[in-house]
């Protein structure tokens, strides 16, 4: 480049050298005027035949030019070649990560910022009845039309994935996962869990079944220990323990049934019955009555601060048996003139409660799988507290039905603290009327 851009100030100096010369032998100015304008005329033309190769759409063969104008051209066209192949390149890439999207058997879907269809691949097509030429650039809840998938979408939380059946076919149940990138854009994609879906239904089905049909046989049985142990004389001292191990035993396996039929119902049954605006104050009075009774030998301090007016709209049943279960296990967990506090707080984010204790606490590894069912981070309690490893499970599946979420937080030796989150619509804004 730079050899040519001597040549080219070499030229140039000879033509004004040239120009001057003839200038001075005619003694005019003009035949310099003349070497100026044609050389700028020239440049002119190169300057356009530059300007209709640059917006030509392929960039080949370039205009043919000498000097500095040549080496410019022979510069471009290497810079354009260069950039075609780094675009086939990149096609070749983008070709190829397609045809592996299109070959995966679950559903990938692209949206953007404003919820519209970018991209999907063949199992879209195939599960969701997506057709290519009329459904891009629709928005996707156009097209998928059931409830549960809307307000998915609209509510932002991807924690937990979505079940909902097919748009094309009811029978088949796809489980949809969520994953934000760029500008609010999305990609969601979905596995067919049909059989997994049965398999669930089919557990759930049996969990039910068998606790319902233990109840009549466990009444049975207790009524029978009942009229043993008033019969039997306590001088039979061997036959009483006996019988009384056996009632207790019976009384625990009752408390299973019970709540393993909870947790059924809760699984199973719609979500939005016996709604109400539910006294808060008035409940968690009660429990606490109700815990100081519980732990009476144990002398712990519960403290409740809760603003008289709270009220949530939920299902009191449900609500009193979360609460209820978080206050048991602070007063199980917590030993001898242990300190429980019982608070209630609202905000812009909702209404919460929290149930604190600084009783024996859980080991943080432990706390995820906390609410699974029989999940005990240290067996040897189970005989001291007599719990039925279902407590926390229940609490889970209440506070998903409110839309809500629980929060644990412990330290082992410390104490631990459970917290509800309620939704801010779950709040009361004007009165109504009350239950609790
Ligand atoms: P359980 O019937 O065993 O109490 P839960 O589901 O209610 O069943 O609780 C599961 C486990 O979580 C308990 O076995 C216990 O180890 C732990 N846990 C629950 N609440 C507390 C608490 N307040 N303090 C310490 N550990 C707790």
């Amino acid at each position: 480049m730079k050899a040519s851009l001597a040549k080219e100030v070499n030229r140039i100096a000879g033509l004004i050298l040239l120009a001057a010369l003839a200038a001075l032998a005619v003694g005019h100015i003009w035949p310099l005027l003349v070497g100026l304008v044609g050389y700028i005329f020239w440049s002119t033309r190169q300057l356009f035949a530059l300007y209709s190769w640059l917006v030509r759409d392929d960039h080949t063969e370039p205009p043919d030019s000498i000097g500095l104008w040549g080496e410019f051209y022979t510069r471009l066209e290497h810079l354009f070649q260069k950039e075609r192949r780094a675009q086939e390149n990149l096609q070749g890439i983008i070709h190829r990560a397609q045809q592996s999207v299109n070959a995966l058997e679950d559903v990938v879907i692209l949206i953007d910022q404003f919820g519209y269809l970018e991209y999907w691949n063949r199992a879209a097509e195939h599960y969701m009845g997506f057709n290519a030429r009329q459904d891009l650039g629709q928005p996707l809840t156009n097209l998928v039309r059931h409830p549960g998938f809307t307000e998915y979408l609209y509510n932002g939380d991807f924690s937990e994935p979505l079940e909902i059946p097919s748009p094309v076919d009811d029978n088949r149940i796809l489980q949809f996962r969520v994953t934000e990138f760029g500008v609010g854009e999305q990609l969601l994609m979905a596995r067919d869990v049909t059989r997994l879906h049965h398999l669930e239904e089919m557990r759930k089905d049996f969990v039910a079944n068998v606790s319902h049909e233990l109840k009549t046989p466990l009444t049975v049985l207790k009524g029978y220990l009942e009229t043993l142990l008033d019969t039997v004389p306590d001088e039979q001292g061997r036959l009483r323990r006996a019988l009384t191990q056996m009632e207790s035993q019976s009384n625990r396996m009752e408390a299973l049934v019970t709540d393993l039929l909870l947790l059924s119902r809760l699984e199973n049954t719609d979500a939005d019955n016996d709604r109400q605006a539910v006294a808060i104050h008035g409940m968690l009075h009660r429990m606490r009555e109700n815990a100081l009774a519980l732990g009476a030998e144990k002398k712990h301090r519960i403290e409740l601060e809760i603003p008289e007016e709270a009220r949530l709209i939920a299902n009191p049943a449900e609500l009193e048996s979360a609460f209820g279960n978080l206050i048991t296990n602070a007063v199980k967990y917590t030993p001898d003139n242990g300190y429980i506090q019982i608070r209630w707080w609202q905000d812009d984010k909702g209404a919460h409660l929290s149930v604190t204790d600084d009783g024996v606490g859980i080991d943080p590894a432990h706390i995820p799988r906390l609410t699974e069912r029989f999940y005990r981070p240290d067996n040897s309690r189970v005989t001291q507290t007599g719990g039925t490893g279902l407590g926390l499970a229940i609490v889970k599946h209440v506070m998903i039905r409110h839309n809500g979420k629980l929060e644990i937080s412990s330290e082992l030796g410390k104490g631990s603290t459970f917290t509800c989150h309620f939704p801010p619509d779950r709040l009361v804004s004007k009165p109504t009327a009350v239950a609790g």
